[in-house]
């Protein structure tokens, strides 16, 4: 039986870091992203039995193009338009900021949507350094435009006063890093999107991130994690690869065994 929220998992590439505090780099990341997906070193089979290479199993709408637009309004048409085809996009960033068009495309389309957001930052300033859209930023954007029911932030372990009490104003659930495992707090009874920014895991794990902060994920803490996800999974995206600051394609290869990973669990559910 189809669900309403069953359709194709779609990747779609946004090579965007424009709002990146401090180092760019992140743009680069899909099509690397996409390579390391492809790489013959491994078979397609993801750990929960589902096959990618069996033709229709996912999709690839290739990257948005930029050109001179304003790259949020571009983000939010382009999924959009997927997601009114009946896709779910799994959007291969680009820095954290583009989760913010990213959710409010679903957001005007899919109502009480719980987010579960793996990342070292819970990404709540009000502003940062004076820019309120700034990849520092999304999270205090959705939460404040009402786009989300809940906003479950797991991996945490650079919180300050500042980010505390914009969580406890949004009424934000932080799983601190210290805290895990949380299997129980990434469940779900509707509609569920999954914002993965890389430097949740340890950069001992994966370096090619621009804030690497320590103390973080194993590879297989972060998979348990995300096979462990209740909900009706719409959409998903994969942010801060930064191509730039990686050693010898390792973090590529981390992040696509992530995309892995969230399309079998988002095919066999
Ligand atoms: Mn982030
Ligand atoms: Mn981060």
């Amino acid at each position: 039986m189809r669900h309403k929220h069953s359709g194709l998992p779609t990747l779609v590439g946004i090579p965007f870091d424009g709002q990146s505090s401090y180092l760019r780099g992140a743009a680069e990341a899909p099509s690397k992203i996409r390579e390391a997906l492809g790489c013959d070193a491994s078979n397609k089979w993801t750990e929960l039995g589902v096959d990618l290479g069996s033709s229709g199993s996912y999709a690839d709408a290739g990257d948005l193009v930029f050109s001179d637009k304003d790259a949020f309004e571009v983000i939010e048409a382009g999924v959009g338009k997927l997601i009114d085809e009946g896709k779910r996009p799994v959007s291969l960033g680009g820095d954290h900021s583009i989760t913010y068009p990213l959710v409010k495309a679903l957001a005007k389309r899919c109502r009480e949507l719980t987010i579960f957001h793996f990342d070292a930052h819970p990404d709540l300033y009000d502003e940062f350094e004076g820019n309120r859209l700034s990849h520092a930023c999304p999270f205090a954007r959705i939460m404040e435009s009402g786009l989300a029911k809940r906003l479950v932030q797991v991996g945490i372990r650079t919180i300050n006063r500042h980010q505390r009490e914009q969580a406890e104003k949004f009424g934000v659930e932080v799983v601190e890093m210290r805290l895990l495992p949380a299997y129980a707090k990434v469940k779900a009874s509707g509609p569920v999107y999954i914002t993965f920014d890389m430097d949740v895991l340890d950069p001992a794990f994966a370096p090619g991130i621009s804030h690497r902060e320590p103390g973080g994920m194993t590879v297989r803490e972060a998979i348990a994690h995300l096979h462990a996800i209740q909900g009706n999974i719409v959409g998903a995206d994969i942010v801060e690869y930064n191509p730039v600051r990686d050693i010898d394609g390792l973090t590529a290869t981390m992040a696509a065994k992530m995309v892995k990973e969230i399309l079998g669990k988002m095919i066999v559910g």
